[in-house]
């Protein structure tokens, strides 16, 4: 898939959105979903996307999409960091395949580091067991503030 295309209303996160697929939730308001990464690349691993965008990256979202989802991506970061008290945080985002982009709706990474534990792999991994994810999205949205 490259950087430009057509947004694919099929895509994984889509489906999510519309509830065809299940995901672990973390928090929503009226501009954005976070959930739980099925395949983390640490403890925590959270994904943010605009409910309302059929943005694929962000070379394409509209600002006034944007705007909310960045502030979104902030206040979850800040929960997620409450809820594990990681030594650090990573947020990523990534654009066209070249770049490691695997799922075609605009979303950013919230991953939790620690010292001395090396992260897993982008996008396949281990896919993780749903009642320790389900676990750690009550942590991180009792800490949504
Ligand atoms: P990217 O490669 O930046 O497009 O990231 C897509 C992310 O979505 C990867 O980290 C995948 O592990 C994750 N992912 C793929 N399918 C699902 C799913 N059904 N639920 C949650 N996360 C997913």
């Amino acid at each position: 898939m490259s950087i430009d295309g057509d947004y694919d209303p099929d895509n994984i996160f889509a489906k999510i959105l519309r509830g065809d697929v299940p995901s672990v939730r973390v928090f929503e308001d009226e501009h954005i979903f976070a959930f739980m990464d099925v395949f983390p690349q640490a403890k925590g691993h959270t994904l943010v996307i605009a409910k309302y965008s059929q943005a694929r990256n962000l070379l394409d979202v509209e600002p006034e999409i944007l705007q909310p989802l960045i502030l979104g991506v902030q206040r979850v970061a800040h929960a997620v960091r409450s809820a594990l008290k990681p030594d650090g945080l990573v947020v990523t985002q990534f654009n066209g395949a070249a770049a490691g982009q695997t799922v075609f709706h605009l979303h950013f990474h919230i991953i939790p580091r620690w010292e001395g534990v090396a992260l897993g792999r982008h996008a396949g991994g281990q896919m993780a067991d749903v009642s320790e994810l389900t676990q750690l999205a009550e942590q991180i949205s009792a800490m949504i503030s």
